[in-house]
């Protein structure tokens, strides 16, 4: 195959971009490294530029017969999307309409969306279904949600067909450390807690411990970074051998609470976490846990990397190596 990733220098799609070369496809990206980094992509062709340019976009579907297109670019910080609602919905909405627009003019598809478990807000049932009601708490969450729909229209009324992947938290990294999570500025757990950890952070803030969980901290559920990539090739093998527009969870099925997560760091690395407590994050819910089992009967998706040990320890590998010698 011959496949477009959009935002292939992404945490995410830099991994699903060295699974497709692994797997012996052509791969070109269109990154405008407003927040990858050009050699996270481990091959490929990258066309540097922004993903909304209705011009680069034409350009880029005349010159290649594309089997699939992959789109990672978003913008992800939950509480910036409440802050700047507007940069949101033009970036994570406005832009993907023209690149929806574009590849039916095009006749280019199919389409894997990166979406997020945000479109769920404060789950009612655990482990969350595809059918669980969808709320979001937050522009960032709802900008994903929009797209979602957006994609259910384009197929109704055009037959553009697509695949909607809902992420649980990403975590991990490359089993080889050559490439990981290199987010600027860093939000997410297990990367500030490894940092704190090797001292490049003063500690790490635990934000909530008065949730109803099992030692009242956050539970969430980690997915390793390769398998969410393995899920993204399994979609678009799926829709090219027919099958119909749908969204899947993505998740390994088990929570782990922040308290959990950090006696692991601190197994894995042989060193302490400094913490200190802090207050709720604003739109945290209490747990998140999918249910993944559409994606496996579906796709016959399998997580290589389900045992937190496991996605700790590659995320560690690539913690030291990109700090260098110590
Ligand atoms: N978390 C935390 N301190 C941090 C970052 C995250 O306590 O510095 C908690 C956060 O409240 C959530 C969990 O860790 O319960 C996972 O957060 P992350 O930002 O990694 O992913 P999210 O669940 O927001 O997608």
């Amino acid at each position: 195959m011959k496949v477009l990733v959009i935002g292939g220098c992404g945490y995410i799609g830099s991994h699903l971009v060295s699974r497709l070369l692994t797997n012996g496809h052509n791969v070109l990206i269109i990154d405008d490294l407003s927040s990858g980094y050009a050699d996270s992509a481990l091959g490929g062709e990258i066309q540097v530029g922004d993903f909304g340019d209705r011009k680069l976009l034409d350009l880029v579907f005349t010159k290649n017969n594309l089997d699939g297109v992959v789109h990672f670019a978003s913008l992800i910080q939950v509480s910036e999307s409440v802050v700047d609602p507007a940069k949101y919905y033009y970036t994570n909405v406005s832009k993907t309409l023209t690149l929806l627009q574009a590849m039916k003019d095009h006749n280019v598809g199919p389409l894997i969306f990166s979406s997020t478990a945000a479109v769920f807000g404060e789950p009612v049932d655990i482990p969350i279904t595809e059918v669980h009601p969808t709320s979001p708490l937050n522009p960032y969450g709802a900008s994903k949600l929009m797209v979602e729909q957006m994609l259910r229209d384009f197929d109704l009324a055009y037959g553009f067909r697509s695949v909607s992947l809902r992420y649980f938290n990403a975590a991990g990294a490359d089993p080889e450390a050559r490439i990981g999570e290199r987010h600027e500025p860093e939000t997410h757990l297990i990367p500030i807690a490894l940092q704190a950890a090797m001292g490049k952070r003063p500690a790490l803030k635990v934000f909530g411990r008065d949730y109803d969980t099992c030692d009242g901290t956050c539970v969430r559920d980690y997915i390793h970074v390769d398998d969410l990539a393995c899920a993204h090739l399994l979609a678009l093998e799926y829709l090219n051998k027919g099958g119909q527009t749908t969204a899947f969870n993505l998740g390994n099925g088990e929570g782990f609470s922040v308290q959990q997560v950090l006696e692991t760091i601190e197994k894995v690395t042989g060193l302490q976490v400094p913490t200190i407590d802090a207050p709720r994050r604003d739109g945290d819910p209490a747990r998140l846990v999918a249910d993944a089992s559409a994606a496996r009967k579906y796709l016959g998706w399998r997580p290589n990397y389900s045992e937190l040990e496991t996605i700790i320890q590659h995320a560690w590998a690539w913690e030291q190596k990109r700090s260098g010698p110590t």
